[in-house]
């Protein structure tokens, strides 16, 4: 088992065990869930609305060279410059170079989870520039010191009390338990930080070809403000988040309903740095297209629909699996069955590959997706193609010794007497790190056959 393999199965079983942090996320969560069905029926029919979305995103995808190259062409005429990073370490490059070029000491971030996934915050605090997280969720996190906990909401791990007890700790803060109290002394420690920024970084929900675009939603105001107040501005952004048409983000926009969220309050579009008579917007916009692998899975034929995610965080929400270890316990930046489906692909088969089997297969997270990304298909194929990679011997040997005794009933008879004389041994030594079958019965039960089988009771019975 490689480390990662053994911290998730260490950390899935801690968490299985803590009742209050599975209270804590199901909680959370289901506020999310009660408020789900009725934010779909804003829909007139929501079935259709993800059919629509689904081929949207195939047409993206299908044809992402094309539109990437419009999107590309159009916001460069409008004075924008646009940067290629093939891998991580290029993206963080390009960022840094961007920074230093601008003599830049402090820098403000809206919530961006392709910054996550390149560790950008790292890079740029041990380049010595600071860097703030202007989202609630994620400044709360960062102050912590810790990855975002979900894809959607950040900190949903951590009670009012906690938030508290950090404000205090960090900012000096009153403690409190109100809500609205504790936004406003984010909000009090985030506005000076905002108003002496150099750099505004920022992610994007989607990149519009048709009109050479990106498009921000958030709730909170916060992207607005990165985005407006410092002099440079750069959003990093995945190659695939790609629509189209501008009319299609009259569809994409409320999709997250399907994770139970309302239509965001701040949608915005960003074309350019400032215009000549403008008076606001940063007078650099610089666009980093991050690929990171994802072509790659682009040329997966069978697995390319992944690709297709919002980042909505329907499925993880809806994971039962999620739900109980929790998102830090998968050590990646994107938790849940897409994070499961799509690690694998960017960060190495054989290393995360466990990730894939931490399902039950039960096939919530592709009926919640909102552009019906096949996901539990996507997990079996991971496991198929684990396999395939790199066979395991083993598991492969016992399924063909159980094969030819169960192909043979007298050998099955006996091997079924055997198992019951031994049972009694395996009490024994059952839950000790002697027992044979530790690994099974340390998270599972492993219960005794039955004294007489129903083949034996018919004999018995003529
Ligand atoms: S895979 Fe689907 S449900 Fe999951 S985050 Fe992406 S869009 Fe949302």
């Amino acid at each position: 088992m490689n480390s990662f393999a053994a911290q998730f199965r260490e950390q899935s079983l801690r968490l299985t065990r803590d009742l209050r942090h599975r209270l804590l996320i199901q909680t959370a969560l289901g506020k999310y869930e009660t408020q789900r069905d009725q934010r779909k029926a804003a829909f007139q029919d929501w079935q259709s609305a993800r059919e629509a979305a689904a081929e949207i995103r195939w047409d993206a995808s299908n044809h992402l060279d094309t539109q990437l190259r419009d999107f590309v062409s159009r916001i460069e005429a409008r004075g924008t410059i646009v940067h290629w990073a093939s891998t991580a370490a290029q993206a963080r490059d390009i960022i840094l170079g961007i920074v230093r070029d601008n003599k830049a000491r402090s820098i403000i971030k809206s919530k961006a989870m392709t910054a996550e996934e390149i560790h950008l915050n790292d890079a740029l605090e041990k380049a010595g520039f600071e860097v703030v997280e202007s989202d609630l969720g994620e400044f709360i996190v960062q102050l912590r010191h810790e990855p975002p906990y979900h894809i959607v909401f950040p900190a949903m791990h951590l009670t009012r009390g906690e938030i508290s007890e950090l404000f205090t700790r960090e900012l000096g803060s009153a403690p409190t338990s109100s809500p609205e109290e504790l936004t406003m002394i984010a909000r009090r420690a985030l506005r000076k930080k905002y108003l002496t920024a150099d750099v505004g970084i920022t992610g994007a929900n989607f990149a519009i070809a048709e009109t050479g675009m990106i498009s921000i939603t958030e709730n909170e105001g916060n992207a607005r403000l990165t985005a407006a107040l410092p002099k440079v501005m750069i959003s990093l952004l995945g190659i695939e988040k790609i629509l189209p048409r501008l009319a299609d983000l009259a569809l994409f926009l409320p999709m997250p309903a399907g994770a139970g969220q309302a239509l965001t309050c701040y949608n915005s579009l960003y074309g350019g740095p400032r215009q000549p008579g403008e008076s606001d917007g940063p007078e650099q916009f610089h666009v980093v297209l991050l690929d990171n692998r994802r072509t790659e899975l682009l040329a997966d034929a069978e697995q390319r629909d992944a690709l297709h995610c919002i980042r909505c965080g329907a499925c993880l929400n809806v994971c039962p699996i999620f739900r109980n270890v929790g998102g830090h316990t998968y050590g990646t930046t994107y938790s849940g069955p897409i994070g499961s489906v799509i690690t694998p692909h960017l960060r190495g088969l054989q290393d995360w590959k466990h990730l894939s089997s931490a399902s039950s297969l039960c096939g919530a997270c592709t009926e919640a997706c909102p552009v019906k990304i096949d996901l539990h298909h996507h997990l079996l194929q991971n496991r198929r193609n684990s396999v395939a990679q790199k066979p395991a011997r083993l598991e492969k040997l016992a399924y063909k010794l159980f094969a030819f005794v169960i192909n043979r009933p007298w050998l099955y008879a006996l091997a079924k007497k055997f198992a019951r004389v031994c049972q009694p041994l395996h009490a024994l030594v059952k839950g000790k790190r002697i027992d044979p079958a530790y690994g099974w019965t340390q998270s599972r039960d492993l219960p005794n056959l039955a004294p007489q089988s129903f083949k034996e009771w018919w004999k018995e019975r003529k």
